[in-house]
This record gives structure tokens, C-alpha cells and sequence, in this order.
């Protein structure tokens, strides 16, 4: 880390009296190199416009005005703004809007400051609001891609694969709607105050089309979910957590071998398809 970058933050920020907040993840980047590498793997260009949530002190924001051709950034932290007001003073793309990205409507903002630019969403995320600020922005269905600063677990989470530990309902979820990569890991000292875990950017690219045909979505996902409800037992007693009022272990137990599976198989072991076979089985006999 260049020691006068960390040394001008922290003057800046000593100047405006500025405390971090733990409880709103504040976790700053002190090298430009970071940024610049997010913002490049963001993919952002002229004719896009990013929703950036939590531009902090402008670290990775100035480096997205420098690509694109708009940036809107949703900062809770009310005692930010004037250092914004500082920062990007010399960008005229820039624009803040105050508030908590998850109480906003995203599409309603996405159509109001970002019209006639292709929408994509660049961030470092607070980490303790990663999943439902994913979820929000995904059931948003009006981004290109979404590139974000994550814990390196969770990103590792959403890009797992049947069968390994890290895969679950989220890794499902995401996957079903966008195709996720882990780009590279950041490590702890590139942040004011240092996190005590290492982080990692992914990139999202959002689907047009799901991978496999699903005729209900919320039942799908209701089934995903119930096939991890119980991660130690069997898929069929887990689906019984949310099917078992309905359906007998028996009728459960058909419905999973009649989608070729094993009747003990465990849910983590199943793909998006085998996912979509088994919901479609399960409520052809729910009826
Ligand atoms: N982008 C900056 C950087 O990379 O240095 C700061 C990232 S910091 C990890 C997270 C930022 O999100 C902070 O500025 C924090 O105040 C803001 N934040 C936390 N919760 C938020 C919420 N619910 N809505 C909008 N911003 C939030």
C-alpha cells in the first residue's frame, strides 16, 4: 500500500470528523489499483449506467465515472456527502442518492437516472447486507451485470457446484438467474479498518433466459429451499420440512426416484435441472 494514500484518506476523513460505522460495513479501499482492477472487470463503458450502493468516499466511484457514462451511487451514511461532495467534485456523471439501498425501489430509480444507458450494478457491498442486497438487485430484472466486492466464502458460495460444501439454496438461486464468476480475491489490507476475512469480486452476468424451463418459479424455489432445509439428512426427509403436511414420505419418495434420482441422494447433490425435474414431479402430485 502507498503510504500517502492511506495518510491523505485518513486526513480527509479526520477533517470532516468522519467515525467509521461498523454496523453499516464500512470498510474503505486505500489503493487505487483496486478500484481500477473492480471497475475494469465491471466491464463498464460510455453507454452504460452504474448503480453503485455505498460509494463510501468515492474510491471505486471516481474509477466507474472514468468508464461510464453514468454513476449513481445509494450512500446510507448521511455524514458521507460532503466528503462525496469533495471527492468527485470533478466528475459531472456523478450523482448520490441518499437512502437505504434496501428500502428503495431499484427499477423505479434504474428508469428514473439511468434511462437511455445500459444498466449494470458495480459495488463493494456492506458485507452484512450481501445476500438480501443481491437478492433485491437480481429480482430487480433490469441489470446487464452485476460486478461486487463480496466476502471471499460467500462469493465462492454463489459460484459452487453440486455436490461441494459451499453449494446451496443462494448458489441455486444465483445461478438459475445469472451466470456468476469469481474474477480475484482482494486481501485484507487493502481496506481502512482492515476486515478480519479476505474478499473476492465477482461478476454476474444476469440471464435473458433461465438455463432450464421452470413453469413456477416460486415453487421451485420453495422446493430448493426445502431440499436444503435438512443439509445432513436426505433430500426426501428434508423436502418433507416443507411437503410433509401434503405428501407421505412414500408419495416424496417416489416423486425423487421418479425423477431418476437415488432415494437416499442428499439435496445438495442436485443441479438446476434435476432441481426443476423434482419441483415439477412434486406439484403434479400436489395437484
Ligand atoms: N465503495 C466504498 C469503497 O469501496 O471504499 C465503500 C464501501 S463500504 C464496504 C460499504 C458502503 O456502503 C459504506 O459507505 C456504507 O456507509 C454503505 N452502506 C451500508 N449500508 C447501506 C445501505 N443499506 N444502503 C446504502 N449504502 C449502505
Amino acid at each position: 500500500m502507498e503510504r500517502n494514500e492511506q495518510k491523505a484518506i485518513e486526513a480527509l476523513l479526520a477533517r470532516h470528523g468522519f467515525h467509521f460505522s461498523k454496523s453499516l460495513g464500512q470498510n474503505f479501499l486505500i489503493k487505487r489499483e483496486v478500484p481500477h482492477m473492480i471497475a475494469s472487470a465491471s466491464g463498464a463503458q460510455e453507454t452504460d449506467g452504474v448503480l453503485e450502493i455505498g460509494p463510501g468516499i468515492g474510491a471505486l466511484s471516481s474509477e466507474l465515472c472514468r468508464r461510464a457514462g453514468k454513476v449513481v451511487a445509494v450512500e446510507l451514511d448521511q455524514t458521507l456527502l460532503p466528503i462525496l461532495k469533495e471527492t468527485m467534485a470533478n466528475f459531472d456523471n456523478f450523482e448520490v442518492v441518499p437512502g437505504d439501498v434496501l428500502k428503495l425501489d431499484v427499477p423505479a430509480l434504474v428508469r428514473e437516472k439511468l434511462a437511455g444507458y445500459t444498466p449494470i450494478v458495480c459495488a463493494n457491498l456492506p458485507y452484512n447486507i450481501t445476500t438480501p442486497v443481491l437478492t433485491a438487485l437480481i429480482r430487480a430484472q433490469c441489470f446487464r451485470s452485476i460486478t461486487v466486492l463480496v466476502q471471499l466464502e460467500v462469493a465462492q458460495r454463489l459460484c459452487a457446484k453440486p455436490g461441494t460444501a459451499a453449494y446451496g439454496a443462494f448458489s441455486v438461486f444465483m445461478q438459475y438467474y445469472t451466470e456468476p464468476s469469481l474474477r480475484f480475491e482482494v486481501a485484507r489490507e487493502h481496506f481502512i479498518p482492515t476486515p478480519k476475512v479476505t474478499s473476492a469480486v465477482l461478476r454476474a452476468e444476469v440471464r435473458a433466459v433461465p438455463p432450464v424451463a421452470v413453469e413456477d418459479e416460486a415453487f421451485f424455489f420453495r422446493t430448493v429451499n426445502a431440499a436444503f432445509a435438512l443439509r445432513r439428512k436426505t433430500l426426501v426427509n428434508s423436502l418433507m420440512t416443507a411437503f410433509g403436511a401434503q405428501l407421505s414420505k412414500e408419495e416424496l419418495t417416489q416423486a425423487v426416484t421418479g425423477c431418476g434420482l437415488d432415494a437416499n441422494i442428499r439435496g445438495e447433490r442436485l443441479g438446476l435441472e434435476e432441481f426443476a425435474a423434482l419441483a415439477a414431479a412434486l406439484k403434479r402430485r400436489l395437484g
